[in-house]
């Protein structure tokens, strides 16, 4: 038996690596997808998605905003080897929104 969500969504991606850790629901806009899609190949591959999908509680327990876009499929946070340079590539994409955590390591992005 596969995992759930063992779902090819796209060229680089699996519905799971969107899903909430905690519970497993996912949701994910077409959108987000689409421009996930592309960095990652403009990236060769080189991101790994840290946080997608958020039920209200993990959001909770994660610490995110009460109305994070992350617990409507609007948004994932990646890590990468070099973060500027994705960061930088992000920018040029059509999210709505990129931020680099220079401390914490991550970015995260909306549409
Ligand atoms: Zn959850
Ligand atoms: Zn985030």
């Amino acid at each position: 038996m596969p995992e759930i969500n063992d779902i090819k969504i796209s060229k680089n991606f699996y519905l799971k690596d969107f899903q909430c850790p905690c519970c497993k629901k996912v949701i994910i806009h077409p959108s987000l997808l689409d421009e996930m899609e592309k960095l990652s190949a403009m990236v060769k591959g080189k991101i790994k998605i840290t946080s997608g999908y958020r039920c209200e509680k993990h959001n909770k327990e994660v610490g995110g905003v009460p109305n994070s876009k992350h617990m409507k499929g609007l948004a994932c946070d990646i890590t990468a080897t070099d973060l500027q340079e994705v960061y930088n590539i992000a920018k040029k994409l059509k999210f709505s929104f990129v931020k680099l955590d220079e401390k914490k390591k991550y970015i995260h992005m909306e549409v």
